[in-house]
């Protein structure tokens, strides 16, 4: 299969500088869409420049499909990877018809066997009869696809997709991304895409790479990553967190909210800090659950509202999210109830 590895990574630019990327592991496994998602400055553009081939790493290696394309006394220039790049804002050549854009990687190939790949492609990205058009006659969505179809064309082994979207507004990004998601799936085309946007992240990625100061701080499935993070800084990257001090007692822990089932804790951690999410949450009337506290704001944002509520009993405010009509105002006495289960981190 054509997975991706990275192994030991190192890069800074320039010499004495502070290395961007700091030795960095990420596995890619083929056939599969992996996001590689953080905070602006973390290193993201680098490693898909060091993948690619544009920027050699000081350090490691990236292999892809068993082959080493850059490592100790190897360095293959980008053109002989057999990587399909889908930079941010498409980057079609403007005095080029679309299916001459998508011909573009397609060398050596003759003329019949490129007319036939090109059309398969344009059918691929649901752009069929669109092969005479000129790139500003397109709309930004369909320019993206176009820009897909160009990187599939000459069938790489690795796909990388730089903040693809970032140029859409918000309506048309998500049909676009939906879309580049079938394709992928359909060519089981091994992708990976680079985001700092974690809804984006969550919502199109079968795997997501989270990257922190160059290094993966974690990489996991999208419901993984949300549900059992592997540290604060994590949690609080991808969504909202609420933490509050705690002791595991067997499998779970006592917290000012009363006792919540452990999902996970690190062995031998009894007092530590306990991550919920703020759809576990529930605003109830003030009698009717153990802890109670007092709202001091609320935030309506159309599906939900976010309430922050001071517990007694705990330093900081807590965020609720509440679905439905707004359940209270900020100054309102209420109680507050958990459902599902916690994990347990080393204090913050
Ligand atoms: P963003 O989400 O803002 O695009 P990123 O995660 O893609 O950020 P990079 O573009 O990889 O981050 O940059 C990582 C760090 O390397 C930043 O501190 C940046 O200023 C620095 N950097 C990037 N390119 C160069 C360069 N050509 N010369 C010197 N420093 C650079």
């Amino acid at each position: 299969m054509n997975d991706l590895q990275v192994a030991g990574v190192v890069k800074a630019y320039g010499p004495g500088a502070a290395p961007v990327l700091d030795g960095l592991d990420l596995t890619v496994p083929g056939g599969a869409l992996t996001a590689v998602l953080g905070p602006s400055g973390c290193g993201k553009t680098t490693l898909l420049r060091v993948v690619a081939g544009f920027l050699r790493a000081d350090e490691g290696t990236v292999t892809v499909a068993g082959r080493t394309l850059g490592g100790p006394g190897v360095h293959l220039p980008p053109e002989r990877r057999r990587i399909g790049i889908v930079p941010q804002e498409g980057a079609l050549f403007p005095h080029l018809s679309v299916a001459r854009n998508i011909a573009f990687g397609l060398t050596g190939a003759d003329r019949a066997v490129k007319r036939s790949r090109v059309s398969d492609m344009l059918d691929l990205v649901g752009l069929a009869g669109y092969g005479d058009r000129m790139p500003h006659e397109l709309s930004g969505g369909q320019q993206q696809r176009v820009s897909l179809a160009r990187a599939l064309a000459p069938e790489p082994h690795l796909v990388l997709l730089d903040e693809p979207f970032s140029a859409l507004d918000t309506g048309l990004r998500e049909a676009v991304r939906a879309d580049v998601r079938a394709v992928l799936r359909a060519t089981e085309a091994t992708a990976v895409l680079v985001t700092h946007d974690q809804q984006e992240a969550l919502s199109t990625a079968d795997l997501v790479a989270v990257l922190r100061e160059g290094r993966v701080a974690q990489c996991a499935a999208p419901e993984e990553l949300y549900r059992r993070p592997a540290d604060p800084w994590v949690a609080s990257f991808v969504g909202d967190a609420v933490f509050l001090p705690g002791e595991a007692e067997r499998d779970a822990v006592r917290t000012a909210l009363g006792t919540i089932p452990l999902d996970s804790a690190p062995a031998g951690l009894t007092l530590g800090t306990v991550l919920l999410r703020p759809e576990q949450l529930q605003v109830t009337a003030v009698d009717a659950a153990p802890a109670k506290g007092t709202v001091t704001d609320v935030r309506f944002l159309g599906h939900d509202a976010l309430l922050a509520v001071s517990v007694d009993g705990l330093a900081e405010p807590l965020t609720v999210r509440s679905p439905g009509p707004i359940p209270a105002r900020p100054g309102d006495r209420v109680g507050i109830t958990v459902t599902g289960e916690a994990t347990l981190h080393p204090a913050i």
